[in-house]
């Protein structure tokens, strides 16, 4: 039963349409435990029934015709029981209901397990024998395996159907399932950054999918067949070079056989003729190679031989092969972006979003990746609204939809309706309203009713951050990732490039503070000429870590702050990741030898103030030993959060444990502002928490001396803190402390806002 699992799980992922994956499944299910019917039951939101979608045993002509409401049937139980039911006989069942037109009454044996995704029923997966038996425990595991795997293969099948039916309506007349129909039903993801974008998608194939490329009817065939004979000729030439040259470093034959193999399948008819022939009928190359490498790979496994069995992965790269060559061939993506794009990815990089900086797109949706992700911090920063997250995204099937995506509450739109562009329409001016608001506020310090300044600094890591810091009003850089610089490089920056980069941002801010945060890569920010493979990277090599372990990257670092500070003195260092006393010692050591050999060099450089970041939360216990050597604190709520939740701030899949006003985070903040105080140091949020308002009126009540925004965020923050008296805030935070979870305070927080008629902070619109 394992070999056909693996079978199936492999075929209905390879499979697009949603009805054929289910009849898939229905079919390989019964065959693989011998049962005499198996069926599929979705639950469909529309209707709130589960209706039958697939079978194979029962009547299928009954197929979207067969409903249950919550209550009713034996379905129904194994979905609020959320637990298998296995019965000899299901007739005798009190909730056993009985479906004549199914022909179901010679049935007795049943076994019903529920499919589920993130703690949501989608549908009942059943088997059913004609005898009296108990499945045995070995069936009913193999079907709650089944269940758990193919559940995502069900909401992405939905998610592709739904998207079909909105692009070609009319081909879509056969459909059963009125969820699907459910035109307008937004895809979720979670907020990225603030804002609304209205547009047009471009997908970006960033890691190779073969089953995320889509069919595209097409005009010009000959152009098509050119694209993948061209491609084909070009891996099969690069193959042949590779098998050359490894021979020639003396690699043994047998070892360089692959590649013989590889090139008898790139030279192979089946491989060439029948993609040709998929062109001829219409589709473009990429779906067509798509078809072709999918039917070598289902005829493979299908094949009880192991030798065989390893050739799946082989066929599989050679597809990526060529399929990478024809992105070559045609025009990337990213050529395309206009200020109407918005960008549809797994996952984008820094050098992505580095280049798109300068075309000012509408948009990015994501895949992948959380609130706190690097991409969705740079693309605040950048002012782009933004959507992470977004598991059911059929990436490649999207490209060329119009689309609408909420950056506050992490809908997506896909072809939306009239009426959902008008409202969105009308949201985006009402921001830009908004915005011209703001910037009126631009030279007003951020003064609460009742007098305390919170000084308001911007983060920042992109050379074109500093003017619009500036224009938004920013008193300072609060937080500068070094990290970006390095990784738009192909190699470490030297002292020189480095001491340009620092130079331009203290130049440009003095004589306002800037805080230049030494290198924190690891984790998420990773370099490609640098790399770290680890399998817990956040809890690994990552910040001081790395950069105490490499002492001439970490003082060329240093040496280059010092020298571009010279004739501005406005510089701040703050070390991340700092998790003990020893590692703080030993970076101010190296600091100070950097200090000691530029003076002795000549150059008249001023001690910079030095800062540690508190993100481990292993210094919470530790302000008193560190205080005395530091001049400042700087909170990182993204790591910290991550670490006291033990909740990957990049995984989708646990993103809703990701909470900022949990009351365990609020409490650790608060304790960290209150012991730095009784030290008599500054402290300041420079994480994401600070540019979140309904967190900000927390950390006021905390009496925090200064935060650190992202760059868009500021003048709201700006707006936010005028709008509260500091007595306000402090009784708010009194009442939130006696609250038990972050979803009553958030409730309490937005009821706060709205009634302030500042509910344009949270949410899109005024
Ligand atoms: C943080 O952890 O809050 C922080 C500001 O650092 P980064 O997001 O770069 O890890
Ligand atoms: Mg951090």
């Amino acid at each position: 039963m394992l070999g056909s699992l693996q079978h199936i799980v492999q075929e209905v992922n390879s499979t697009k349409n949603l009805n054929q994956v289910l009849a898939l499944i229905v079919q390989r299910v019964k065959e693989s435990i011998t049962a005499d019917a198996c069926s599929i039951y979705l639950y469909d939101k529309n209707d709130l029934n589960f209706t039958l979608m697939a079978t194979q045993g029962l009547n299928n002509t009954q197929v979207g015709q067969i409903k249950m409401g919550y209550g009713t049937g034996l379905v129904t139980l194994v979905a609020e029981q959320t637990d298998p039911i296995n019965l000899s006989d299901a007739q005798e069942h009190p909730r056993f209901k009985l479906f004549t037109t199914l022909n179901e009454e010679r049935f007795h044996g049943f076994v019903g397990v529920p499919i589920s995704h993130h703690r949501e029923v989608l549908g009942v997966l059943v088997a059913q024998s004609e005898a009296s038996i108990h499945f045995s425990q070995d069936v009913v595991y193999f079907i709650i395996t089944i269940a758990a795997q193919l559940a995502s293969a069900i909401i992405n099948a939905q998610a592709r159907n739904q998207i079909e039916a909105l692009s070609h309506p009319k081909k879509n007349l056969t459909r059963k399932y009125s969820a699907i129909s459910q035109k307008h039903r937004p895809l979720m993801g979670q907020p990225g950054a603030p804002g609304v974008a209205l547009g047009k998608a471009i997908s970006i194939n960033s890691s190779f999918d073969l089953n995320a490329i889509p069919d595209k009817s097409i005009e010009n065939i000959a152009q098509e067949e050119e694209i993948f004979r061209c491609a084909l000729e070009v891996v099969r030439k690069d193959v042949k070079a590779l098998s050359f040259q490894l021979l020639s470093d003396g690699l043994p034959t047998e070892d360089v056989a692959i590649f013989d193999a590889y090139l008898l399948m790139l030279e192979s008819n089946t491989l060439i003729d029948n993609t040709i022939e998929r062109i001829q009928a219409g589709n473009w190359a990429a779906g067509a190679l798509r078809e072709t490498i999918t039917e070598h790979i289902k005829l493979f496994s299908e094949m009880d031989n192991p030798y065989l069995q390893e050739r799946i992965k082989d066929i599989k790269d050679l597809g990526q092969c060529i399929y990478n060559q024809m992105l070559d061939i045609n025009e990337s993506p990213l050529q395309k972006l206009s200020h109407d794009s918005i960008i549809v990815a797994d996952d984008i990089s820094a050098t992505v979003l580095a280049d798109i900086e300068k075309i000012h797109i509408a948009g990015i949706v994501l895949k992948n990746g959380s609130r706190t992700s690097h991409v969705a911090i740079l693309a605040r920063a950048m002012g782009i609204p933004t959507v992470v997250g977004v598991s059911e995204l059929p990436i490649m099937q999207l490209d060329g939809s119009a689309m609408v995506a909420d950056g506050y509450s992490g809908k997506v739109y896909i072809s939306p309706s009239k009426n959902i562009i008008k409202e969105y329409s009308h949201l985006i001016s009402q921001e830009k309203e908004l915005s011209a608001q703001l910037l009126e506020l631009t030279d007003k310090p951020a003064m609460t009713i009742d007098g305390v300044t919170i000084p308001l600094y911007a983060n920042s890591g992109l050379i074109a951050g500093m003017t619009v810091s500036q224009e938004n009003g920013a008193e300072g850089i609060g937080l500068y990732r070094t990290e970006y610089p390095f990784m738009i490089r192909q190699r470490f920056p030297g002292e020189q490039e480095q001491t340009a980069t620092y130079q331009t941002v203290m130049a440009s801010m003095a004589p306002k503070p800037v805080v230049l945060r030494t290198l924190d890569i690891g984790g998420d920010k990773s370099l490609n000429y640098f790399p770290i493979k680890e399998d817990n990277p956040f809890l690994g090599w990552r910040g001081i870590r790395v950069t105490l372990d490499h002492p001439e990257i970490f003082m060329t670092q240093l040496r280059a702050m010092l020298i571009a500070s010279i004739g501005h003195n406005n510089l701040h260092i703050l070390f991340p990741m700092i998790s003990n006393v020893d590692e703080l010692e030993e970076s101010i050591k190296l600091l100070r030898r950097s200090q000691i050999g530029l003076l002795a060099e000549g150059y008249k450089i001023n001690a910079p103030k030095i800062g540690v970041m508190v993100e481990v939360p292993s210094l919470i216990f530790q302000m008193r030993t560190i205080a005395p050597l530091v001049d400042f604190f700087s909170i990182g709520t993204n790591d910290l959060i991550q670490y006291l939740m033990a909740v990957d701030r990049n995984n989708a899949n646990v993103a809703y444990l990701y909470e900022s006003l949990n009351p365990a985070v609020l409490i650790a903040i608060k304790k960290i502002i209150d012991d730095t105080h009784k030290e008599n140091k500054p402290v300041s949020v420079c994480g994401e928490m600070a540019s979140d308002p309904l967190a900000v009126i927390l950390l006021l009540g905390m009496s925090i001396d200064s935060l650190s925004t992202s760059v868009t965020s500021l003048p709201k923050i700006k707006w936010l803190i005028r709008n509260f008296t500091h007595q306000e805030a402090k009784e708010l935070l009194a009442e939130v402390l006696t609250m038990k979870n972050a979803h009553e305070i958030k409730k309490m927080l937005i009821a706060q806002l709205e009634n302030k008629g500042l509910g344009g902070l949270i949410r899109a619109g005024h």
